[in-house]
């Protein structure tokens, strides 16, 4: 199976295949323009195809780019679903909407956040109640850094060395990636308001999800786990109605955070939980299949050299290539084996998400 060719370079070619793939399969876009534009001054956009019977109350959502540059995943994984005609084995009843790059800012910026310098997965809490996050101030110097030389690197290593040494390495991952409110100019911040893409995401819903029974959400990510490997991560325990729904309906490797058995810290403000929240009367069930690239040193020192560089640096010069290279890297393995174990598992998720939400 060639799985590469429903994967782009760039933001704009994912873009151009999801239109034409969409065009190919007789399908109406709609397209929420976003204001600003990309680095080669294309325009941005969230493109959003529905397929499926026009009355149908059970709908399959598959997003892709919630985090901009991991929506190089996801694209392909939505241009390969439709290229291949699974769309033409929809049961009766049921819809999908393929959401393109909902954070399509960082998607072609080469970011993981939004425009905002916001994590989209951590966009969704209760805005007069932010969680605070305590431990995280002795690590800020290290997280964001004014410099980004050796020196400060090395700084850094021992900071973690250290800190996982006293609350384990997985209380370092969820002091830095669970999420936080505090820190503008830090990484995996939620914001103080509501983004671009949180307010597309919601007129989304409301566009296309209001009058469904039964949704699944199904979210593309990459950067967490083994090379390759698509984790299916829900939210909750077991014993709790979602998440036994999710082993039903996925099979029992699916993981959670809550749980103690996924990759992912536990997380806040997350947008399947504010998903639920807006359809008080259906029957929601979110997955997120997340991808292993590189280890998760490597993938979370991308983030920071980007967060440097757009705060501080000069995207002209030669250090900001690398950086860029690297970051890309971390969340798109620009290989031909990863593109296929990829592809597949999608497809595979992409099958259960429609048959079991059909039955
Ligand atoms: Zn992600």
């Amino acid at each position: 199976m060639s799985a590469k060719r429903f994967f782009a370079k760039d933001y704009a070619e994912a873009r151009a295949k999801f239109l034409d793939a969409a065009a190919a399969a007789g399908g109406k876009v709609h397209t929420f323009k976003h204001p600003e534009k990309g680095p080669d001054g294309g325009a941005l956009a969230t493109d959003v195809l529905r397929i499926g019977s026009p009355n149908a109350r059970k709908v399959v959502v598959i997003q892709s780019a919630t985090h901009g540059v991991e929506g190089f995943c996801g694209s392909g994984t939505q241009v390969g679903w439709l290229r291949l005609g699974d769309w033409k084995k929809l049961p009766d009843g049921v819809a999908v909407v393929l959401v393109h790059a909902i954070n399509p800012h960082g998607f072609a910026w080469i970011r993981r956040v939004t425009q905002e310098n916001v994590d989209l997965n951590r966009n969704f809490p209760d805005f007069g109640k932010l969680p605070r996050r305590p431990a995280l101030a002795e690590l800020m110097p290290h997280v964001a850094p004014a410099e980004w030389t050796e020196a400060t690197a090395a700084a850094r290593r021992a900071a973690f060395g250290a800190f996982a040494a006293k609350h384990g390495p997985m209380g370092l991952q969820e002091t830095i990636s669970g999420g936080q409110y505090e820190y503008p100019n830090g990484i995996f911040f939620g914001g103080k308001a509501p983004t671009w893409s949180h307010l597309t995401f919601k007129a989304i819903v409301e566009k296309y999800l209001l009058k469904a029974r039964r949704v699944a959400f199904v979210d593309m990510h990459t950067g967490l786990g083994p090379y390759g490997h698509g984790e299916l991560i829900t939210m909750g325990r077991p014993g709790n109605e979602k998440f036994d729904r999710a082993v039903a309906w996925y099979g029992d490797s699916v993981t959670s955070p809550e749980a103690g058995t996924s990759t992912s810290a536990k997380l806040s403000g997350l947008m399947e939980a504010a998903l639920s929240d807006m359809l008080p009367k259906a029957e929601v069930t979110p997955i997120a299949v997340e991808y292993g690239t590189y280890p998760t040193a490597f993938v979370m020192e991308s983030l920071m050299a980007d967060n440097w560089l757009h705060l501080n640096g000069d995207l002209a010069s030669p250090l900001a290539r690398r950086i860029k290279a690297d970051i890309r890297k971390a969340f798109y393995p620009d290989e031909d084996d990863w593109k296929e174990l990829v592809l597949l598992k999608a497809r595979q998720v992409f099958r259960r998400a429609v048959n079991h939400i059909a039955s």
